[in-house]
């Protein structure tokens, strides 16, 4: 064994022993719902392609029509021969949904994030986070070299605080970065309250939607424009790879933002441009979710959505995304029960540290338009058995 290997040997042998050891699952099928992971069948409550657009036939077309006319891949970076037609579509789309001016695409919603927060900020700017923030955002807050600060999750006296101290001082601007619906907890920021207090002090806001697009308001636009102020807020954000079915990030903006991270954006520039396919498809999801098709899946995914929601001691009619969580504390007690469901034909995954706070394990189950009551039922019954409610 090479010096290397011994000590990653013994730093894996310690979050195996913390309960933190990850490993990747191999998926060899995929029918809707149905899945099989590591040879055994499996229902599937860990993805997040919450309309089951991935499967749809209309982005599977796309696709397979966007890979006949321009190829498997882009042939280069977006400002050199890589800026196709189905990026500029797309770009439209999104625009369009989004209710701004333009639209940028980027690889995925991690480069978005890294890309965007970047650009617009360096040293002796100020960036504020609630502590919930998607780990990218809090990643692409550190290597902009801004100053961080942090506020309790969605605690608005505590932000004007922040903003109060921030704003006098930051070089160029302070920058506020939320999520509407957050990741791992599933509930929603309040986004009109923030959009008053930064504006009332002068800082920037954004605000990923990588939760929410698809899935709110009357044409799956996300929150911000189901709220009426989409155009209060200077960075909207969002990925293509959960409600969208596909793959890849996107920002929506004035016509200078796009402009400007068409320039600065590191992981816009320095990076082969997404495949067509990928684009053709995400273009086809932004059409589908604005017709009666997204209409009618979300009427649906809500319809499992209140069924599950008794069952983990939530009330039915309360607001309500598609992330359910199932807080457990211990990382073994979260890792024992995600091990009994799956013994049970059930794929929900345990959320542990990084990705969560320590001592804040849970199961994470999603919910997807694709699942039938029965398959509900299935959890629902699973989980009082082995996990009674107090
Ligand atoms: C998944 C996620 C991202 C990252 O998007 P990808 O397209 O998967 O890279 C960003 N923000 C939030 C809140 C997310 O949940």
């Amino acid at each position: 064994m090479s010096a290397l290997e011994r000590q990653l040997a013994h730093d894996l042998a310690d979050l195996e022993a913390q309960g933190l050891h990850r490993a990747l699952r191999r998926v060899s099928e995929v029918a809707g719902t149905r899945v099989v992971v590591d040879g055994r069948p499996l229902i599937n409550f860990a993805a997040n392609d919450y309309l089951a657009l991935g499967a749809h036939p209309a982005l599977r077309s796309a696709a397979l029509r966007a890979v006949n006319e321009f190829g498997a891949g882009s042939g280069a970076a977006r400002l050199l021969s890589g800026s196709l037609s189905p990026h500029h579509e797309l770009e439209q789309a999104l625009a369009d949904l989004k209710g701004a001016a333009a639209a940028l695409t980027f690889s995925s919603g991690y480069a978005a994030a890294i890309g965007t927060v970047g650009a617009l900020v360096g040293k002796g700017d100020v960036v504020i986070l609630d502590r919930l923030v998607h780990a990218c955002l809090v990643d692409a807050a550190r290597l902009s070299g801004a100053t961080l600060r942090v506020f309790k999750h969605n605690d608005l006296n505590r932000l004007e605080e922040l903003l109060r101290w921030a704003v006098p001082r930051a070089r160029r601007a302070t920058v506020v970065i939320t999520e509407s619906v957050f990741s791992m907890d599933g509930d929603f920021a309040p986004l009109r309250e923030i959009v008053e207090l930064k504006d009332r002090h002068g800082a920037w806001l954004l605000v990923d939607e990588a939760h929410a697009t698809g899935l709110f308001g009357a044409r799956g636009e996300g929150r911000a424009g189901e709220l009426g102020i989409a155009d209060r807020i200077e960075v909207q954000m969002g990925t293509l790879g959960k409600a969208l079915g596909a793959a890849g990030g996107f920002i929506a903006g004035s016509r200078p933002l796009v402009d400007w991270l068409v320039n600065r954006a590191r992981s816009f520039v320095f990076s082969t441009a997404p495949p067509p396919a990928q684009a053709a498809a995400a273009r086809a999801a932004v059409a589908l979710i604005q017709a009666p098709t997204g209409v009618e899946l979300r009427r649906r995914l809500w319809e499992r959505v209140a069924q599950i929601r008794p069952s983990l001691g939530l009330p039915e009619a309360a607001p309500a995304s598609a992330i359910l969580p199932l807080i457990l504390g211990p990382e073994m007690e979260a890792v024992r029960l995600a091990d009994a469901l799956r013994a049970r034909g059930l794929f929900v995954p345990a959320i542990r540290y990084p990705t969560v706070a320590r001592g804040q394990a849970r199961l994470r189950i999603s919910l997807s338009a694709a699942h039938t009551g029965e398959q509900i039922e299935q959890l629902t019954t699973a989980l009082a058995e082995l996990r009674p409610l107090p």
